[in-house]
């Protein structure tokens, strides 16, 4: 049986917010443009290794609690498997399975050498104590770390997750094996380990994004106005990195509503006004509304950067944008973008817009495997060139097929997938 994330109104069809049913409707329309045969489409198809561990915490008020945490390792045909764990309460397996298969072809897309995996682990952060949480990553990591390893599986921080779960990961595991281990988690503290421009880098490869897909509508960043669903990670910083590059950010979001304003945000004064009062509602120079209107709002481009399901067959006829820039993983369904699509919308996929921080914590991962660290401007001028030469091959084979960014994505990732299955043949 499958579970639906929480986000599934009553009114729509349940597998249109299946984020495993959506990735698979991707890649199979992706695998009959490649001609793929069947057994090899059910080998990418198909999850390498899923587990399942049930974590008991000891609570600051002294009972014990049992939770529940997944690992997906989708595959690992290019290399370790790569991707981040995520702490929150509408966790499930089928979403930690598409958003596993989502770091396969995302690492395959940019051409960094890992296949995909991602964790989950079933509780609500907010309402946990410092103590509680360490508990809980440390009993996670001795928990699945038989799969793990710097040349088997390397977690990342994902949502609710950050440098400090990463820090104490590192700590767990390396007590484990006698030997500290810096290369078995990526986005860790600069001072374990960590990369210059990592906590920037999916906000910075967004921007790269959107600056490639506004050439493709001819605009310029000043006459573009940009609605950003989020203002964590990925959204503050993306809207940060591209309100310097000129954009206008006339709207960002939190879990709590949005805030508007048509000549443009100060998103650094929003920023810090976000980081003292613990919420973006009651920013002096902004207007408030629900976070249901804010994607429906008058602008050129959207940046859904928080969730999976934002942008469903629910509100797409009211979506004005003419871009969209996906942060996060799978915001728009596969249904949404079908329609998108037949009207011209374009839209940077997920696997490739948000690719930005898993490939830094490929640079982290180099970098600590030789000991070497390197200066942010190396990163993100790397970076760079990884962003903009993936946009390309993408983008040049949308033009020569007449389709999507995100078809053309998923061909280019399941291709390179496929090449190295052929070459390595199958171990029997
Ligand atoms: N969680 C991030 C993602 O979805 C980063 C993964 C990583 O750096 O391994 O891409």
């Amino acid at each position: 049986m499958t579970t639906q994330p929480a986000t599934a109104p009553s009114s729509a069809n349940p597998d249109e917010f299946n984020p495993f049913l959506s990735m698979a409707e991707e890649f199979d329309r992706a695998a009959d443009h490649l001609g793929l045969d069947e057994g090899l489409r059910e080998v990418l198809r198909t999850p390498n290794r899923e587990l399942k561990v049930s974590l008991p915490v000891m609570m600051d008020d002294g009972h014990i609690k049992v939770f529940t945490g997944y690992r997906v390792q989708h595959n690992y045909l290019r290399g370790p498997c790569k991707g981040g764990i995520r702490f929150a309460p509408e966790v499930n397996l089928d979403e930690v399975r598409a958003l596993a298969a989502w770091m396969t072809w995302k690492c395959s897309v940019v051409n960094i050498p890992f296949g995909g995996g991602k964790g989950g682990v079933i509780c609500d952060p907010r309402t946990m104590s410092m103590k509680e949480l360490e508990q809980l990553t440390r009993r996670y990591t001795a928990a699945i770390m038989d799969i793990l390893g710097p040349d088997r599986d390397v977690p990342a921080p994902d949502m609710n997750t950050g440098e400090q779960t990463m820090a104490w990961i590192m700590d767990t595991y390396s007590m484990h094996v006698r030997s500290t281990t810096t290369a078995i988690v990526t986005g860790k503290p600069l001072s374990i380990g960590g990369s210059r421009g990592r906590r920037e880098a999916t906000g910075r490869g967004v921007m790269i994004s959107a600056n490639e897909a506004l050439k493709m509508k001819g605009l310029r960043p000043e006459d573009t106005r940009v609605v950003v669903q989020g203002s964590g990670n990925v959204g503050g910083i993306g809207a940060m990195l591209m309100h310097r590059q000129g954009y206008r950010i006339v709207s960002l979001s939190d879990m709590y509503g949005s805030i508007y304003n048509d000549s443009g945000l100060d998103v650094n004064a929003v920023l810090s006004y976000l980081e003292d009062n613990g919420r973006l509602e009651g920013f002096p120079e902004a207007e408030s509304m629900k976070n249901a209107e804010q994607l429906e709002l008058d602008c050129e481009m959207i940046v859904p950067a928080a969730t999976e399901n934002q942008i469903t067959s629910q509100n797409v006829d009211r979506i004005k944008a003419q871009l969209i820039v996906e942060g996060a993983n799978g915001p728009t369904t596969a249904m949404a973008a079908r329609i998108l699509d037949d009207r011209g919308v374009i839209i940077v996929p997920d696997i490739l817009a948000n690719a930005g921080g898993v490939t830094v914590s490929y640079f982290e991962w180099v970098q600590d495997r030789m000991g070497y660290f390197w200066t942010e401007e190396v990163v993100n001028s790397r970076l760079e060139q990884i962003m903009v030469n993936s946009f390309q091959e993408v983008a040049e084979t949308a033009t020569k097929n007449s389709i999507s960014l995100r078809a053309a994505a998923y061909i280019v990732a399941i291709d390179r997938v496929a090449t190295v299955y052929r070459l390595r043949g199958m171990f029997a």
